[in-house]
């Protein structure tokens, strides 16, 4: 299968890990920001194969793990009000909020369903002209491109019974937030390969420029993420860290203009409550005060009805902050299992702690 098979060869993938062995010298901690490079991660065993000084970490890079409670409360809300439809993708469905997870809410009798696409939402509403179609827009740059072409799409057909809560987040600020918290000591960033697509591998320069700290974006096949590793021994060795890409198929140094423009034109920056890591500004993007027709945080009054409150012994935030890892959770594989999650993390087909339920045997 070109652009799968070809980036999965052994050979290669010997004579990289060969070269990251023979040129590494020192102890590193190398943080994979993105969930989807954390599967990655563990499916090949990866870690594995790096030698016992590379330390490879997990980081925030999950959109349905780093959702805070509160925000997934107002989605609860938002699914109790008569005569509204919540749209999701299927990772939130089972996602436990302070008092339930939407998954409850549907066998309670609320109108929750799933959908792979906006457009799967837009049709919905169009079809039902007598619902108020909600769409749980969750997701970092990559997702929200999609969801602005919705609402441009819903407010060129006037259609008034569709709208988003946006609680959608960008990346950069985050990682400044870590890196400035500095609770672990990070050498090297594995950066974002489809946000890096929308986004530019340029968005990353803070990296190197004002943490000192080297970077690659990678792809999410077993040689880009190795290719990746190796781009960024080279930078730790050589004491001169930049910003390089392992995955220039799909990454341009300027990132996509259009889904820049669209983002632009649907949302604005404004800050945003990020799981086990609180607020942080500028690193949210609300709809426009032009499309508020479409935003549910203004269309709908949303009521919580009790104070947000965590899952009792669950280390998702210290998990999304690589303070902890899954193994240091009690509840890991007792009380907490894919089946019957208790925090986010497990949920998630990008969650660490799903990605180490599954591929435990690679740890
Ligand atoms: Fe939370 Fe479960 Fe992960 Fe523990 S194992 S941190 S309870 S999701």
């Amino acid at each position: 299968m070109k652009f799968a098979t070809e980036f999965r060869d052994s050979a290669l993938a010997k004579k990289l890990l060969d070269g990251i062995r023979r040129k590494s010298t020192r102890p590193a901690n190398i943080m994979e920001f993105c969930g989807g490079h954390t599967v990655a991660i563990f499916r090949y065993g990866l870690r594995d194969l790096l030698p016992p000084h590379l330390k490879l970490l997990s980081g925030p890079g999950c959109p349905v793990c780093v959702t805070s409670t509160a925000d997934l409360d107002k989605v609860m809300a938002l699914a109790r009000i008569p005569g509204v439809t919540i749209t999701t993708f299927g990772d939130l469905i089972k996602v436990p909020a302070s008092y339930g997870s939407l998954d409850r809410a549907r066998a309670a009798g609320a109108d929750v369903r799933t959908v792979y696409s906006t457009l799967d939402a837009l049709d919905i509403a169009r079809n039902n002209p007598g619902k108020k179609v909600v769409f749980v827009g969750i997701g970092f740059e990559t997702t929200a491109p999609t969801v602005a072409a919705a609402i441009l799409q819903a407010d060129a057909e006037k259609l008034q019974n569709f709208s988003v809560i946006s609680l959608h987040k960008v990346t950069p600020p985050v990682t400044r937030a870590l890196l400035d918290a500095g609770e672990v000591k990070i050498q090297g960033i594995i950066c974002p390969g489809h946000v890096s697509a929308i986004i530019g591998a340029d968005a990353w320069y803070f990296i190197p420029g004002r943490y000192g700290i080297a970077c690659a974006v990678s792809g999410f096949e077993p040689l880009d993420i190795l290719h990746c590793v190796d781009m960024i021994i080279d930078q730790i060795e050589s004491g001169a860290p930049r910003v390089q890409t392992a995955y220039s198929r799909a990454v341009r140094a300027e990132g996509n203009p259009q889904a820049l423009a669209m983002l632009d034109r649907v949302f604005e920056v404004a800050p945003a409550d990020w799981r086990g890591v609180g607020s942080i500004p500028e690193s949210g993007l609300a709809i426009r005060e032009e499309f508020a027709a479409h935003d549910a945080e203004k269309v709908f009054e949303i009521k919580l009805e009790r104070e947000p409150r965590e899952p009792a012994g669950c280390l998702c935030g210290e998990v999304i902050r690589a303070v902890k890892t899954p193994e240091d959770c009690k509840l890991f594989r007792k009380a907490c299992t894919p089946e019957n999650p208790v925090g986010p993390c497990m949920v998630s087909s990008e969650g660490s702690c799903a990605a180490y339920y599954h591929f435990a045997e690679a740890i």
